[in-house]
């Protein structure tokens, strides 16, 4: 059971003030009566709400794809600050959803947003070996040691033993000494890919998340933008 106002509110009808004018105006049906009462409760899975004979379908889950950028936080509050939900439309807000997993502040890309604890749980599991890749530039020339070094499992400085990635070297710049890479991993440490960057003696000068198990970030996305997840990305995720 749902009260009527949160329903609209969380179907995109507005703020509780708006719904609250939509329902006083006689906007809206229950089941073929006009219901005024913010308070009435909804059974979700019997009861049809109209508004102006339009049918509200309620989604208990909201998925988004965010192309996080650079100086934004992935959290869902902070003092100091701007954070991931600070870019969402106030009404895509309302569900509260929450990034799966972390980047750095500055690292950008493939950023999912949910409410659906669940699948945010079973993503992140380690027992669940979800891979994610990742572009970056590297300040110092990445050779084929470092390549087997990935493949062997990399120690970290606190001793952890990463399992084993697999890094592609991209183009290296003899000149400037630097280069681009793709890595993939299964964990999702505290700053994993720098610090095993760290390990051979270089550094991700530019870090960018391509991919999360099968989810892909869309090309079209500009830095900053998001997208609800299509049926079929949400379905080849659980
Ligand atoms: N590894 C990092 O070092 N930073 C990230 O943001 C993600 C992976």
């Amino acid at each position: 059971m749902m009260r009527l106002d949160k329903l609209l509110s969380h179907s995109g009808f507005g703020t509780r003030k708006e719904v609250k004018n939509l329902l006083k105006k006689k906007g809206v049906t229950v089941n073929g009566e006009v219901q005024k009462e913010g308070k009435f409760q909804i059974d979700l899975e019997k009861d049809r709400v109209e508004v102006f004979g339009e049918e509200v379908s309620y989604q208990e889950f909201v998925y988004f794809m965010l192309h996080k950028p650079q100086g934004v936080i992935s959290a869902t509050t902070d003092n100091l600050h701007e954070t991931v939900i600070d870019l969402l439309q106030p009404h895509d807000q309302l569900q509260e959803p929450f990034p799966v997993g972390r980047l750095d502040i500055d690292t950008e890309g493939l950023l999912l947003l949910t409410n659906d604890g669940a699948l945010a749980h079973e993503l992140l599991s380690p027992k669940k070996h979800v891979n994610k890749v990742y572009e970056a530039e590297i300040k110092g020339v990445v050779t084929k040691e470092d390549v087997i070094a990935f493949e062997k499992g990399i120690s970290l400085d606190d001793g952890y033993v990463c399992k084993p990635a697999v890094l592609d070297i991209i183009e290296t710049n003899e000149n400037e000494g630097t280069s681009w890479i793709k890595v993939t991993i299964q964990e999702g440490k505290f700053h994993q890919v720098k610090r095993m960057f760290e390990a051979v003696g270089k550094e991700v000068v530019y870090l960018k998340r391509l991919s999360m198990g099968p989810l892909i970030l869309d090309e079209e996305l500009p830095l900053g933008e998001y997208r609800p997840l299509t049926l079929e990305e949400i379905e080849q995720l659980k």
